[in-house]
Parts: structure tokens; C-alpha cells; sequence
């Protein structure tokens, strides 16, 4: 692991959230994104770079109204940024992670990733992430 990249929030109100966030963090989200294949709207604060991520669900299947549904709003995931994603899924999977997909997918923020099951993690939802370079 390179770095805490950042924590992902689950909100129910993304809207609501971000002018929360702003007051907390005293700055305005970097970004708005939505992430239709995860059926998410994120946006970002930088904190010296670390990043706050929101997460708002935006289809009825979607994991973060899963888990509001079941655990309420709150942190979601902390996430990593690895030199290499496939080389540290491989990695993590030898070392005896459960990793959720052996693939990275396509995340918010320009970013490959990945997530670590928080059954072999203590409870706690890990991603790895790795920048995307490059067109
Ligand atoms: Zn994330």
C-alpha cells in the first residue's frame, strides 16, 4: 500500500451532505461524479491530500442503499492506492484476502479499483485503488 488515498461515506442525501462537508472540512468538493456501472453519485473533498469520498445511491440495487438499508449512513470503505492493482489483487488473494472480483473495475475519480471483503478484513470494506495515466 502506497497511501490512505481516502474514506468513502455512505450518505443518503448527497446534496445535503456536501454543504455538510464543506462547513466540516471549511472547502468545496473537488468533484461530482456518478459511477452508473456502481449505480453511485460521489463526490470528493481534498484534506492535504487525503479525500473524503460521498456516496449516494442512485438505483434501487445499488451496495451503498444496501448498506444504509442495513447499517445506516456512515463510513463505507477506506481505500489504498497500490503501484499496481492487478499485482497487489494477486498479492492479497496469496496472503489469503477474500477480494470481491478478480478484476479492477472502472472507479470514480480516474481511478482503477478494488475491494478487499471486510469478512477477511476485520469488518472493514478495503479498496485499492490505482490512478489511471494516460489517455
Ligand atoms: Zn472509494
Amino acid at each position: 500500500m502506497k497511501k490512505l488515498e481516502h474514506i468513502g461515506i455512505a450518505v443518503k442525501n448527497l446534496e445535503q451532505a456536501n454543504k455538510l462537508f464543506a462547513n466540516l472540512l471549511g472547502r468545496e468538493q473537488y468533484k461530482i461524479e456518478s459511477v452508473e456501472s456502481e449505480g453511485v453519485k460521489t463526490s470528493f473533498f481534498d484534506v492535504s491530500g487525503v479525500k473524503i469520498e460521498l456516496l449516494e445511491a442512485t438505483t434501487t440495487d445499488s451496495a451503498i442503499k444496501k448498506f444504509i438499508e442495513k447499517r445506516g449512513e456512515g463510513i463505507h470503505h477506506i481505500a489504498f492506492e497500490v503501484d499496481n492493482i492487478r499485482e497487489s489483487i494477486k498479492h492479497y488473494q496469496q496472503l489469503g484476502f477474500q477480494l470481491i472480483g478478480n478484476e479492477p473495475k472502472k472507479g470514480a475519480d480516474n481511478k482503477l479499483i478494488c475491494f478487499l471483503h471486510p469478512r477477511s478484513t476485520q469488518g472493514v470494506l478495503i479498496e485499492l485503488c490505482q490512478e489511471i495515466t494516460g489517455p
